[in-house]
């Protein structure tokens, strides 16, 4: 059994609300939303974060960012929304996990750091 948080949700060990999984990327609501909107989406391959993006491995980021104007659309995110990724410590970072924040539903603030 993994110890990742996320490769457990991946594999169901770990309930989720799912939004959407295909061969590549599995996404699901957060747990503590920080917007009306608020989901994570992943790779199933366990990268840890986006350091750990390679030439080997990046075919799957590019999945993931087709699936996400997909979610967003699905959503009902038609005025925007904002996509994030935090990368270690000094970004915040909490699940060693590659993932992609999408938040919407609601004017953002526009802070950057
Ligand atoms: P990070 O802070 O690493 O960028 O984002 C991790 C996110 O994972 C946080 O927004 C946090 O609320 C979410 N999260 C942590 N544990 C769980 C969980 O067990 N289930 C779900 N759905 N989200 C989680
Ligand atoms: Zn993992």
């Amino acid at each position: 059994m993994s110890d990742c948080l996320f490769c457990r949700i991946i594999a169901g060990e770990i309930p989720s609300a799912k939004v959407y999984e295909d061969d590549l990327v599995f996404a699901f609501r957060d747990i503590a939303p920080q917007a009306p909107t608020h989901i994570l989406v992943v790779p199933k391959a366990h990268i840890p974060d986006c350091s750990g993006i390679t030439r080997e491995n990046s075919a799957v980021v590019s999945r993931i960012f087709t699936v996400i104007p997909e979610i967003a659309r699905a959503e009902g995110l038609e005025t925007g929304y904002r996509v994030v990724s935090n990368c270690g410590p000094d970004a915040g970072q909490t699940v060693k996990h590659l993932h992609f924040h999408i938040l919407g539903g609601k004017q953002l603030a526009l802070e950057m750091a």
